[in-house]
């Protein structure tokens, strides 16, 4: 190795493989096909920036549907690992969501903070129906409780890393999930 260069990736512990991901999304995929069969070409995907973006990019290859996309950046974690508490819009939608049957698309949901902020957010906006989808969720740290429509996996209280998840803003593009030991 040359000097200066760093190992990657670290060494974190495997939770979900590219191969477990793949069989999961393609279930999820299924379900979100089945349940949005009859609302024709009004399915819009929501993908919170920047963690969902490889989930929901893998997903909505599962959704045969005429769907459309659209992207919102939430800031509620700086570059350290807890939660500021502070929810707050960097960047907004692109169109309006009224009337339109929306899911949104998160890439974890930890304490529900920013999921509920979303949710109420959203619903202001007059959509025909709003529903939430999760790769993944940590019930053990809930502080509010917020629907989740589609989940992928429940993870324990470590801090996951990889497949759209940071380390300040590192390891996204990891095609696992991984978690740091303590
Ligand atoms: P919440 O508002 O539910 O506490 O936090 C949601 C956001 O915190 C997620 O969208 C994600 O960006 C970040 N987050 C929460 N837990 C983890 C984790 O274990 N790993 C990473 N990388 N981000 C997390």
């Amino acid at each position: 190795m040359m000097a200066g260069q760093a190992t990657f990736p670290p060494p974190f512990k495997t939770l979900f493989s590219k191969e477990q991901l793949h069989t999961r999304l393609a279930e999820l995929g299924a379900e979100i096909t089945k349940d949005y069969q009859d609302v024709g070409e009004d399915l819009v995907l929501i993908g919170v920036l920047k963690g969902s973006v490889i989930f929901m990019s893998d997903l909505c290859r599962h959704i045969n549907l005429p769907l459309s996309m659209d992207f919102m950046g939430i800031a509620s974690y700086g570059d350290g690992t807890k939660s500021s508490g502070v929810v707050q819009i960097t960047s907004d939608l692109s169109k309006p969501i009224a009337g339109k049957h929306v899911l949104i698309v998160e890439d974890i949901i930890d304490t529900g903070l920013t999921a509920h902020y979303l949710f109420d957010n959203l619903k202001t906006r007059l959509p025909a129906s709003l529903k939430m989808c999760s790769l993944l969720h940590k019930p053990d740290r809930t502080e509010v409780e917020t629907p989740i429509n589609y989940l992928g996996f429940s993870v324990p209280n470590n801090f996951v890393v990889g497949y759209g998840l940071d380390i300040a803003q590192k390891y996204r593009n990891l095609d696992f999930i991984g978690y740091v030991e303590e």
